[in-house]
């Protein structure tokens, strides 16, 4: 789950790490209200959207006056940001972020995340900030260090000093360095996070070190041991398809392609979606069922997949285990008997009760396309989705 910069601010600050100061804005008098608190004379009016990339689509403005913290605040509100994260349908702005204007003397990039290679924490630090980051880390990947914290000792001073030292760091910064580094990673680790990145994170022209954006993602499978956190989420800014498959317990990840898949178990999941690339088509989704799937939830991936404009085929692969397949082909009858089926459907059933479901699905009278394998599942869902097209 993510939030947005100013959630994540307010948390950082409860960890002891400098934030600039600021106030969230839902409407053009709140951002004015909130300008007026500040001392000024430099405002800086941020949209706050799930994706980075704002500075650079026109979505964080350095202001002086503030009248022009109302202009820019009514332009901003409401709009279409469309930023190198957000894909071209962009994400509409309904929350500003009114911030005091920071004197930056540099940019640096510093960010925290679970690295499963080596099962640490990795701090990534550069002394390239700002906003072209991935610029830096395509063409020059020496100027990026990476710091591994193994959490059974947790973060020890020769951790802030290579950090220092990467950073180009004086002794006074290094020393606001190492609480600056114990905040972030006591934060990062009581929050389960799963990312946490501070880009820029900047030294003032005074010399001191201060975070002037924060993207925080925590890990969903925890979520449950931090309600304050799951307080924070913005539905808005989230895949609808995605809200309702989580009020299902299926899991569901929305993709760019064609091929909708409704698979039991993430291992056949990934398998099915590169089968159906390997001939040529592109998943529209990831979409696991899971072990003991009803037939409601069958009904309820139907329709979630269905829904998507995209979606020009549909491929059930299913393994029965505990899910028997008599009971996933009743509920593919009565979700394609509710929704309706307008593009063609491949049925692939296997394991316990196999002869029964593929019995009931032939019986239905309905137009479905049986698979006897994966392979042969995949390549029937592509050609048919061509014929189609
Ligand atoms: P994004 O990463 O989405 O583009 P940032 O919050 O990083 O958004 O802002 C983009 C740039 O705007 C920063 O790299 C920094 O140069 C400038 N900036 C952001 N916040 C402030 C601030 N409070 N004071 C001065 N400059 C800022
Ligand atoms: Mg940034």
């Amino acid at each position: 789950m993510n939030i947005h910069e100013y959630q994540a601010k307010e948390i950082l600050r409860s960890f002891g790490v400098p934030t600039g100061k600021g106030s969230p804005a839902f409407n053009v008098d709140e951002a004015v209200k909130a300008a007026e608190g500040q001392p000024g004379p430099v405002w800086v009016v941020k949209a706050q959207i799930h994706a980075g990339g704002r500075g650079k689509g026109g979505g964080v403005k350095v202001v002086k006056s503030i009248a022009d913290v109302r202009t820019e605040a009514q332009r901003m509100l409401g709009m279409t940001l469309v930023t190198h994260q957000t894909g071209p349908a962009g994400k509409q702005v309904n929350r500003l972020y009114i911030e005091e204007g920071t004197a930056i003397a540099r940019e640096l990039y510093l960010s925290l995340l679970v690295d499963r290679a080596t099962s640490r924490i990795a701090f990534i630090v550069s002394t390239e900030g700002g906003m072209n980051i991935e610029e830096v880390a395509h063409k020059t990947p020496e100027k990026i260090a990476t710091i591994h914290v193994d959490p059974a000792t947790g973060l020890c001073p020769h951790h802030v000093r290579a950090m220092s030292k990467a950073l180009k760091l004086d002794a006074a910064q290094t020393k606001q360095m190492s609480k600056l580094a114990t905040g972030l990673y006591n934060g990062f680790i009581d929050k389960d996070m799963s990312l946490l990145e501070v880009n820029p994170l900047v030294i003032t022209t005074d010399g001191n070190l201060v975070c002037l954006d924060a993207k925080m993602n925590f890990d969903g499978n925890a979520l449950f041991r931090h309600p304050d956190v799951m307080a924070l989420r913005d539905e808005t800014e989230e895949d609808p398809k995605e809200i309702e498959a989580s009020k299902h317990d299926l899991s569901y990840v929305a993709l760019d392609g064609s091929i909708g898949c409704m698979v039991n178990g993430a291992g056949l999941a990934m398998a099915t979606m590169d089968i159906i690339k390997l001939y040529g088509a592109e998943p529209a989704n990831f979409l696991d069922i899971g072990g003991g799937a009803t037939k409601e939830r069958v009904t309820a991936a139907f329709k979630i997949i269905t829904a998507d404009p995209k979606v020009k085929g549909i491929l059930i692969n299913i393994f029965g285990g505990i899910a028997k397949c008599d009971v996933i082909a009743e509920g593919v009858i009565a979700a394609v008997r509710d929704v309706g089926l307008k593009v063609p459907l491949v049925v692939r059933l296997e394991g316990t009760n196999v002869d029964l479901g593929k019995k009931i699905i032939k019986e239905s009278g309905l137009n479905v396309i049986p698979a006897d394998d994966l392979n042969d599942a995949a390549k029937k869902i592509v050609k048919a989705v061509k014929e189609a097209a």
